[in-house]
């Protein structure tokens, strides 16, 4: 007689802070796009699913009531467990959806999700600062003053915004209004230089001539945000599916869902990816990433194929270790790339969270086998010095 055996693949979510909120979120979130127009049955199972791998936190730019219903009465009793992420100028016009700046408009659109959520959102999100316009718009037209009120009736807990671009987000979390930023991040994305749109890239193809190493202004943000202690949601993780496809990849070859997921978690001050899932099967493919060895996630060959490499620029991808004297070099490097943006006032947390680790620069013995390991060329041991000698 046969045995049967059966695998059961155990999941175990991990969470992570949200800057200064006092929240945890899933590694793992939902972007909910793809239940847009979908039956109640199916958007009851997706959401089931996500809620039993212990997703914890949904986007819900979506201004279609149908939808926010849907996904609503599908959270039900469960709403409390749930962060939700709405969005605030998101609105439907013209039965399509659009971006408004008009503050009846908004306020239309967000008071119904409000109603239809139970009264409370946890995240009210700026929606879509991607230029000075938007940013004028958002900022001196009273759409921030309705969100800053919203917060302060208990309408929403916090306030948040998504962005594509890093020069308009940067200015953004400079207003020290906000506590989140859901913003686009992958590794085409970190490449394409700031004055040219992610979207043009993804409408006409990637064009990878005109990449450059890790862009600077992108790169600058998300250090800013972890100095600030703002959070970041992680969307178009996959590059709207051209990264994992072998037709429309920028790189030598597709990457997996699990390097992306992986890629856009090792950046500085992002607590969760949140990944489009329209079935669970797709829930189950994205949480595998939990249970995927280091070398089942690590992004480091298809980065290393990039036109001009990214030499000398750390991305936190682990590849020098084992380090004799145990530091973790990478954390070392992301404190280290926090504390150079403004080395006159380093935040006092990043201070704190170099100070904390287990073993820190000061226990470099110079003795050079991360630099040999090292894909990127990164100079680690004048690193090493350097953490120490302004963090230590
Ligand atoms: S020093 Fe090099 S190998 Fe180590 S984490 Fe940075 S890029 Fe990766
Ligand atoms: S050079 Fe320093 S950081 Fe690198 S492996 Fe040796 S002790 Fe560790």
């Amino acid at each position: 007689m046969k045995t049967l055996y059966v695998i059961i693949l155990i999941t175990k979510m991990i969470y992570r802070e949200i800057g200064k909120t006092a929240k945890r979120a899933s590694v793992i979130g939902l972007g909910c796009e793809h239940l847009d127009g979908k039956p109640y049955e199916q958007v009851k199972n997706v959401i089931d699913s996500a809620i039993s791998s212990g997703i914890n936190i949904f986007d819900v730019f979506m201004p279609g009531k149908e939808v926010r219903e849907n996904i609503a009465k599908a959270i039900g009793s469960r709403r409390k467990e749930i962060l939700i992420q709405g969005h605030i100028c998101s609105a439907n016009i013209g039965q399509q959806y659009d971006i408004s700046r008009d503050l009846p408009t908004v306020k239309r659109f967000f008071e119904e999700h409000l109603r239809i959520c139970g009264g409370h959102i946890d995240f009210g999100m700026l929606f879509f600062i991607d230029s000075d316009e938007d940013y004028k718009n958002v900022f001196e037209t009273g759409i921030a003053d309705y969100a800053l009120k919203l917060k302060e009736k208990g309408d929403i807990s916090h306030i948040g915004f998504s962005s594509h671009n890093p020069v308009s987000a940067i200015k953004t979390v400079n207003t020290n209004l906000v506590e989140l930023m859901m913003f686009s991040i992958n590794p085409a994305f970190d490449i394409i230089p700031t004055e040219e749109s992610i979207f043009t890239h993804l409408e006409k193809g990637f064009n990878a001539n005109s990449f450059t190493a890790v862009e600077p202004k992108r790169a600058e943000l998300y250090r800013l945000c972890e100095q600030k202690n703002i959070g970041i949601t992680v969307m178009k993780t996959l590059g709207a599916g051209k990264l994992i496809s072998s037709e429309h990849t920028p790189f030598c070859k597709p990457l997996t869902v699990a390097q992306c997921t992986h890629y856009a978690l090792s950046r500085p001050a992002v607590v969760s990816v949140l990944l489009g899932c329209k079935s669970p099967e797709e829930i189950e493919e994205a949480v595998k990433y939990l249970t995927l060895s280091d070398e089942e996630k690590d992004y480091t060959d298809i980065l290393k194929s990039i036109r001009g490499g990214l030499h000398g620029s750390c991305v936190y991808c682990n590849h020098c270790q084992p380090c004799p004297s145990q530091i973790d070099i990478a954390s070392v490097n992301k404190y280290l790339d926090i504390a150079k943006l403004d080395t006159a006032n380093i935040p006092p947390s990043v201070r704190s969270h170099y100070q904390s680790l287990a073993y820190n620069g000061f226990e470099c013995t110079q003795c050079g086998n991360c630099e040999n390991r090292c894909p990127f060329d990164v100079l680690v041991i004048e690193n090493m010095k350097e953490a120490h000698k302004l963090l230590g």
